[in-house]
């Protein structure tokens, strides 16, 4: 036993100061993290490939929509004072003095016991100041030729069916904030105002790198000894997830000086760069003391499970930019909710998005007991049934079991239960906080 205290003790000191001090919390760790974060610089995008990007200036509509009144509907435009007594029973008889389709200017205008057909979004004629709709005339609805005159069989007040000019927006009104997310809605409405190229934020470019000497690329045949590289496959796929571009570097072996050299490459390659693998007290981890060379470690070690050795840092590029360096850990399910924790967050901020997880959180009650160690807030991989009970509380069945290896209860998971630091055990029907895995906010 006291042979075990040495060693770690002598293991600690290699470690340096870091290891000495208490864990960070989750909140103190992403505050550090997210501190120095600002939105990427802009880009002028046409709009349908501005889709899915964040706007980086307020936006102002350029047009006034509708630009005319104009109607609402395929009927008759009317003065309203000489339709006011027609019913069905007592139709009102007027004459058809021209008609204004869509695109086109109206010829005349609407004098005392006249009518003009309209087609939605055609233009009001002066003098009407209201629509009959075709059914509630003796017009046949549909392509017919121009009537001589027509039988009103409704009332319609001043201004029924009738779009005024600028209803929807003025020029000049303010019309989306930046920061807004682009829509196909928010595509709609800037393009109808006027828009046809717009300023969004820059997407994060993030240099994905594994290391370990017993990982393989996906499709190479196994070695004896070694294992697919999943990390690479499912932190790109967070990424993209995130709203960044990934970068692959591929593999590195556990060796300072070739991942020395693949993340100075990532350095110079993306925004952020998230290697996975390395990061904790094995006699191969290098990562951490490769930041420290190459930049500067920030943090290390969170009171999280999974996840514990996370390291971030941060460094200086030759072009006066910097990169963000995450360290996570290994193991697939650290690695993944590690991302959706701590990267997830910083690559929303970069894109112009609220730099928090996006995720939203729902009250469950858990239908499997839970146990765990103290000192540590855990996030159990949970299944959610689909409906809420009738208090609104969601019923969380464990996606399997919860070792940070086993990614078959990762990929069954649609949540992560948050269990708080003291607690080592939940019994069936505990209430927990569950964060949705797939739901986003933009
Ligand atoms: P490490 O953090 O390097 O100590 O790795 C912890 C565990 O995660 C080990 O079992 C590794 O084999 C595994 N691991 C590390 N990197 C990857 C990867 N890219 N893909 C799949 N498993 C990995
Ligand atoms: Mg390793």
């Amino acid at each position: 036993m006291a042979a075990l205290l040495r060693h770690r003790a002598a293991v600690a000191v290699n470690l340096g100061v870091m290891s000495d001090q208490p864990l960070l919390s989750l909140e103190e760790a992403r505050r550090r993290i997210m501190a120095g974060v600002e939105p990427l610089p802009a880009e002028e995008l046409p709009l349908p490939h501005a889709l899915g990007r964040v706007l980086a200036t307020d936006t102002q509509a350029l047009l006034t929509a509708p630009p005319w009144h104009n109607s609402a509907m395929d009927g008759f435009a009317v003065r309203s004072a000489d339709v006011a007594a027609a019913s069905t029973e007592d139709p009102v008889e007027l004459r058809v003095v021209g008609e204004v389709a869509a695109g086109h200017e109206p010829t005349g205008s609407v004098g005392a016991g006249d009518a003009i057909r309209v087609l939605t979004g055609g233009m009001m004629p002066p003098g009407a100041d209201a629509v009959v709709p075709v059914e509630e005339t003796d017009a046949p609805p549909g392509v017919a030729d121009l009537p001589e005159r027509v039988a009103i069989h409704m009332a319609v007040a001043p201004d029924r069916h009738v779009r005024h000019a600028g209803s929807d927006f003025h020029q000049g009104d303010a019309l989306l904030r930046a920061g807004t997310r682009v829509t196909p809605a928010a595509v709609a409405a800037l393009a109808a105002s006027g828009h046809s190229r717009v300023m969004v934020h820059r997407l994060p470019r993030v240099a994905v790198i594994a290391t370990g000497d017993e990982l393989t690329p996906l499709g190479e045949p196994l070695g004896p000894a070694s294992i697919p590289d999943s990390n690479s496959e499912s932190i790109s796929a967070q990424v993209i997830v995130a709203g960044g571009e990934p970068v692959r570097l591929g593999i590195a072996i556990d060796d300072h000086d070739v991942v020395r050299e693949r993340l100075l490459e990532g350095i110079m390659a993306a925004d952020v760069l998230v290697a996975t693998g390395g990061v904790s007290v094995g006699a191969h981890d290098v990562v951490k003391d490769v930041f420290d060379e190459i930049g500067q470690l920030e943090l290390w070690r969170v009171a999280i499970q999974p996840g514990k050795p996370l390291a971030y840092g941060g460094a200086a590029r030759p072009d006066g930019g910097r990169c963000l360096l995450f360290g996570l850990p290994g193991n697939p399910v650290s690695s993944f909710v590690t991302f959706e924790l701590f990267v997830r967050p910083v690559l929303r901020r970069l894109r112009g998005d609220a730099g928090d997880q996006g995720r939203p959180s729902v009250r469950a009650v858990l239908a499997d007991p839970v146990r765990k160690s103290v000192g540590r807030r855990a996030f159990i991989r949970v299944r959610l049934e689909p409906e809420p009970m009738a208090d609104g509380r969601y019923r969380a069945h464990m996606a399997g079991r919860q070792g940070s290896h086993v990614l078959s209860a990762l990929a069954l998971a649609d949540g992560l239960a948050v269990i708080g630091e003291d607690v080592t055990e939940l019994p069936t029907g505990a209430e927990v906080e569950v964060i949705r895995l797939d739901v986003e906010i933009a």
